[in-house]
């Protein structure tokens, strides 16, 4: 007899935002992105590095790292540490927490950081 599995529901706040903006936070999320990182992963490209520094394009990089999107990441960080203090949250500001959003944060307050991680994609024009 086939045990029925219990599968976790998504979390609401992966469906916020516009959609294109929502897909591309989403692909990186499970590692299925169009990051050179990935893309070479799954043998799409011969390089998994970036186009701007020659180092490897993890989410990581392109989120946190890359000095051609510094601007961007710069307008980012501060909206993001700003919803942190507003929460008194002294959480660093990682990967984990750009993908994922906080458990220590309510939805609204996930929405505003979801929604800062979004501007970033658009404006970057990776289309990750
Ligand atoms: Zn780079």
């Amino acid at each position: 007899m086939w045990k029925k599995e219990y599968v976790e529901p998504p979390k609401p706040i992966f469906h916020f935002g516009e959609r294109n903006s929502q897909m591309s936070h989403t692909r990186i999320r499970v590692k299925f992105s169009n990051l050179n990182f990935h893309l070479f992963n799954y043998n799409l490209i011969d390089s998994p590095n970036c186009q701007h520094c020659d180092l490897s394009e993890t989410p990581n990089h392109y989120f946190l790292i890359c000095a051609q999107y510094a601007q961007e990441r710069a307008e980012m960080i501060d909206k993001i540490r700003y919803i942190l203090q507003k929460n008194n949250l002294n959480d660093k500001i990682n990967l984990e927490l750009l993908v994922h959003g906080s458990k220590k944060l309510s939805y609204i307050s996930n929405s505003k950081l979801f929604n800062a991680v979004h501007i970033y994609i658009k404006k970057t024009c990776r289309n990750p």
